[in-house]
This record gives C-alpha cells, sequence and structure tokens, in this order.
C-alpha cells in the first residue's frame, strides 16, 4: 500500500479531452496514483470531492502585481492569492507595471527575491522589450523570464516605453535566437494617438468614444505588421488579449504558412460590452477597449472552433483614485484575476455550451504547452506537479466586494451572479485557498 499526503477522492476530473470520475492521489508535491478506490488508511488527508470537478490549476500567463514600486496598486502576496482563490496555481508576472520594470538583470532579481518570498503560488516572470534594451534580453534569457513582452502602442506608463519597428525587429531577431517568444500587445500607436487626439478635442467622455477611438482595425494593423515581422526574423510570437474575432483572420492566415504564433483573449472580453463599460465607468475600462455584444459571442465561437490559444487575466489593477472620474483619463486595467474560471464557467459552458474540456484546456494545458512546462504544468495526471482546482458547476454566488483578495477591492463583477464556484486550490499539494 502506497502513502499520500493527500488523497482527493470521488471527484471528476476534467482533461483536454474527457471527463472521468477517479481518485487523485498526492504525495510530494506530485501526483503519484489515480484510480477507482484509492486506499486511503495511509494518506494524511483526504478531501471529499463527490459531485465536484477537478480542474488542472489555471494558469494565468497575463497579470500585472506591480510589486516593485507601485506595491499600493497590487502586489505578489495579494495577487497570488487572488489567483488561488480562482483556482490558478500558476502565474507570469508582466514585466511592467512594477517599477522598475522588468527590463534588466537587476530588474529581474529584484522582483524574484520579492515573488519568491511572497507569492503563494507557482509564477515565472516575463521580460520586457523597450527601445535600447536589446543588449539585455539574453541575461533575462538566462535569468529564465518566461518570454518577453513588447508594446506596440503606448503602455500608459512612462517607465515601459513602446517598441518602434525597428527596435521590434532587432528584439525579435534576437529573441529567435534564444529560441525564446515574444508576445506582443498589439495596437497601432499612430491609429490610437490620432483617433484619441479628436475625442479629446471634442471632450466626448462616452464609452463608445473611448471604444470607436481604439477601433478594432487599429489591432489587424498593428497583428499584420507582427505577423510580417515574425516571417522576417522567425520569432515566436503570442498576441495578447484580442478584443474581437476579427482580429484572429490575418492570425489563422499566418498559422496556415507555418508561423509559430498563439493568440490570448481575456474573461471580460468574453463577458463585457461597451454598453458595460458606459454604465460600469472606468472600472471596465482597457486596452483595446470592451466592443459589442455581436463581438463577445463571435469570440466565443471562435473558442468553440479552438481558434484561440489561451486565456490570460490581464490583471491589471490600479488605486482607486486612478479609477475614478474622467472615463478618458482613468487608468486603463481590468482587477481579474480572481474571477477568470468563474466568468468561463458561467458564459460559456453554461450559457454557451462550451465543454469544460475545452475550458481546461485554455486555462491551463495549452498555456503549458506553449511555454514549455507541459505535463508537468497543464495537466491532473500520474507524475504532473499536483495543482488542482476543485470546482462545485453547480453552486451559485453572486461576488461580493469582500470576497476579493485585491489590494484594492475594484471589479467589474461585484454584484454578478456565477453558477461555478471553486471550493479548493491546490498547488504541488499543498491546500493554498479552501471554502469549505
Ligand atoms: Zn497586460
Amino acid at each position: 500500500m502506497r502513502e499520500f499526503d493527500l488523497v482527493i477522492k470521488n471527484g471528476i476530473i476534467v482533461s483536454e479531452e474527457k471527463l472521468s470520475k477517479a481518485d487523485v492521489g498526492i504525495k510530494d508535491g506530485k501526483i503519484i496514483e489515480i484510480g477507482i478506490h484509492i486506499k486511503t488508511n495511509q494518506a494524511n488527508q483526504i478531501i471529499d470531492a463527490d459531485g465536484l470537478y477537478l480542474f488542472p490549476g489555471i494558469i494565468d500567463s497575463h497579470v500585472h502585481f506591480n510589486e516593485p514600486g507601485r506595491s499600493e496598486w497590487e502586489g505578489l502576496e495579494t495577487g497570488s492569492r487572488s489567483l488561488a482563490a480562482g483556482g490558478a496555481t500558476l502565474f507570469f508576472d508582466m514585466p511592467l507595471n512594477s517599477h522598475p520594470p522588468t527590463t534588466t538583470e537587476q530588474a529581474f532579481h529584484q522582483k524574484d527575491a520579492i515573488a519568491t518570498e511572497k507569492s503563494i503560488i507557482d509564477y515565472r516572470l516575463w521580460g520586457g522589450v523597450v527601445p535600447g534594451n536589446i543588449a539585455e534580453l539574453e541575461k533575462l534569457a538566462q535569468c529564465g523570464v518566461i518570454g518577453f513582452k513588447a508594446f506596440m502602442s503606448n503602455s500608459g506608463i512612462d517607465d515601459f516605453q513602446s517598441a518602434d519597428d525597428r527596435t521590434l525587429l532587432k528584439a525579435m531577431k534576437k529573441i529567435a535566437d534564444l529560441h525564446s517568444i515574444l508576445a506582443v500587445h498589439a495596437e497601432s500607436d499612430t491609429i490610437t494617438e490620432f483617433l484619441s487626439e479628436e475625442i479629446n478635442s471634442l471632450s466626448d467622455n462616452t464609452a463608445l468614444a473611448f471604444s470607436n477611438a481604439r477601433p478594432i482595425f487599429s489591432e489587424i494593423e498593428a497583428v499584420q505588421r507582427i505577423l510580417a515581422y515574425a516571417e522576417a526574423t522567425k520569432c515566436k510570437v503570442h498576441i495578447v488579449h484580442i478584443s474581437s474575432s476579427q482580429v484572429l483572420e490575418p492570425i489563422l492566415t499566418a498559422k496556415r504558412k507555418g508561423l509559430d504564433i498563439s493568440v490570448e483573449t481575456c474573461p471580460h472580453y468574453l463577458s463585457l460590452t461597451v454598453d458595460d463599460l458606459e454604465e460600469l465607468g472606468a472600472v471596465a475600462k482597457c486596452a483595446p477597449p470592451l466592443r459589442s455584444k455581436q463581438e463577445v459571442d463571435n469570440l466565443w465561437e471562435a473558442i468553440r472552433k479552438e481558434e484561440i490559444d489561451v486565456i490570460g487575466s490581464d490583471h491589471s489593477p490600479s488605486l482607486p483614485s486612478m479609477k475614478n472620474g474622467n472615463l478618458l483619463e482613468a487608468w486603463g486595467g481590468i482587477s481579474g484575476c480572481q474571477t477568470t474560471l468563474s466568468v468561463l464557467i458561467e458564459e460559456g459552458y453554461w450559457q454557451r455550451g462550451i465543454s469544460l474540456s475545452s475550458l481546461a484546456k485554455i486555462t491551463s494545458a495549452n498555456p503549458a504547452k506553449r511555454f514549455g512546462l507541459y505535463p508537468n504544468k497543464g495537466s491532473v495526471s500520474i507524475g504532473s506537479d499536483a495543482d488542482i482546482a476543485i470546482v462545485n458547476l453547480n453552486e451559485k454566488f453572486t461576488l461580493k466586494k469582500e470576497d476579493l483578495y485585491y489590494k484594492n477591492k475594484i471589479s467589474p463583477y461585484i454584484g454578478k451572479t456565477f453558477r461555478g464556484k471553486v471550493k479548493t486550490t491546490i498547488s504541488r499539494g499543498e491546500i493554498v485557498y479552501s471554502a469549505f
């Protein structure tokens, strides 16, 4: 008989292919046995998951936890706690909006030391590409960054400049040599600046005006350009947070041509519209902006067709004072890392019949594969890290401000009702969240 630190009994395991009922035996942070009726007299701890679903821990490949430097916006402890409460067991922290940004080896070590101390789940760090730091990329790769991030338009923060085309090309050639990957915020700087100046001069403060100043075609223009650069440099590219399925067309064409491209969207583009932005105000402001109800539906159809690879929360918090007042001046970023799975289960599984396996794929298996961590991460299987989110699909709850673990308890989902609640999160065999 084998000894276990933890056995999860009677749960339904959600894999990217199927659902299967089994017990899961965990020892030293790893899944060592999966089977019907694992003998539990040698287990230190038992969780009865009868009627509950065991998702592979969510991998959030896109968060901004702001530490060091802007830890009053969020922090690695509060951020990782929020993720754990939402079923996540691994995150990749973006190189901005912490200060210093992760664009040098020194800044990497500074953030890494804090994350090691404070994060309650696993993490990796993104490195940044900004004008003038090409010489740092190799050192950052040696430090172990998960990839590199660049902005094609204004990042909204002065210490992280957007990459001009020459910087992008140089960086992509280098990143290809390093066998790493470039993540891009793809909006045209020229188009968004030009149109934003126009609405600023009209003082048009409506949600629709803001959305129109950052139109879908500005995303398409930037995506087409980065795809051409990917072809020229052979650089692997990950396009983050597309707001519309129209942006997918050039990406799918490039993939068919054999370019190594992946694409992300976020829970807010799958659940909120420009009308919500008008009603809720700056709490729902992000870039690219929220679109129409039709765009939300079209993105879900793209998920059904497996045209979107990864869901990232793009958790981009700020101080409450930065979310007050004028929509045009407010901080552009949505706090959402705690609610990803609940949003996807409610909007995808319950409202649109998207399979649980598809959700496990885009939230865990796919990011693990894309970033070279599979099957150690991204799968509930023997030999994998014991990273598991135990979910009650039928439990209905209305999100309250005090449920949030964010440093600043701001969310466009406060007051919204979801079916699908994370009950327990296990990160490398350790219970990091429990709602029982
Ligand atoms: Zn972001």
